[in-house]
């Protein structure tokens, strides 16, 4: 199906994204669209190409979709910053093994920044960041700060959710997608992330990808950048 042909063919006829499914034409393609699960056009994108091109006369509304001129998208994020350290954090649904993967990475992180970053908890509901084990990405809305391991978009690591209110981190909800790798791996990575770096800095994301060496690799870029958004040392 030539999704992105359809999609940007769609753009100049005067529509923009949309951002709440991605089984769309219209999502994203950065944002990891599902580009196997697509070979058709949505009945809500069709029915308002139909009615403004006919003049209103076939049937359709375009109410709910953004027409052009569409918002500017904006990709650099703002850090964030808790309250305070340590931040609590909780596991569901994982197996045991990703459970001492993601302890083991705490571990690692606080004896290299030599600061207690992170506190485990049983309390899913009230921890300021939840790891969640899905089997498959079939249930997950994907964007653009889901983590891959490779360039390509079809091995998505884990998917980081931001939950602010009024500009005030409140939760972060990140699902982990491959439980079952070899020495893990994304752990690191995706407690950075929580304790309030968006960005990624340095060559983050190439070094921090294994946890076979004991005590891991961490990019001194992104520990610099954590002792500087929470005024350590
Ligand atoms: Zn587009
Ligand atoms: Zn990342």
């Amino acid at each position: 199906f030539p999704l992105v042909e359809i999609h940007e063919i769609i753009h100049v006829f005067g529509l923009g994204h949309i951002y709440d499914d991605n089984k769309k034409i219209m999502y994203p393609i950065l944002f990891r669209i599902k580009s196997c699960e697509i070979d058709s056009i949505d009945e809500n994108t069709n029915n308002c190409l139909k009615n403004i091109y006919s003049d209103n006369k076939l049937e359709g509304n375009c109410s709910d979709l953004e027409m052009y001129p569409w918002p500017e998208e904006n990709y650099f994020l703002d850090d964030f910053k808790w309250d305070k350290l340590p931040v609590t954090y909780s596991i569901s649904n994982c197996v045991d093994k990703q459970k001492n993967y993601l302890q083991k990475a705490e571990r690692i992180l606080e004896n290299f920044s030599g600061y207690e970053l992170y506190e485990f908890s049983l309390d899913e509901e009230n921890s300021q960041v939840n790891f969640y084990c899905a089997n498959s990405t079939d249930e997950s809305l994907l964007n653009f700060e889901a983590d891959s391991w490779s360039e390509s978009n079809y091995f998505v690591a884990a998917q980081p959710n931001f939950v602010f209110e009024d500009e005030t981190i409140k939760k972060v909800k990140i699902t982990l997608f491959s439980q079952n790798k070899e020495c893990g791996g994304i752990e690191l990575h995706e407690l950075l992330h929580g304790l309030g770096l968006r960005n990624h800095y340095g060559y983050w994301m190439f070094y921090e990808e294994s946890l076979c060496l004991d005590d891991g690799v961490i990019d001194r870029e992104s520990i610099s950048k954590i002792k500087e958004i929470y005024g350590l040392e």
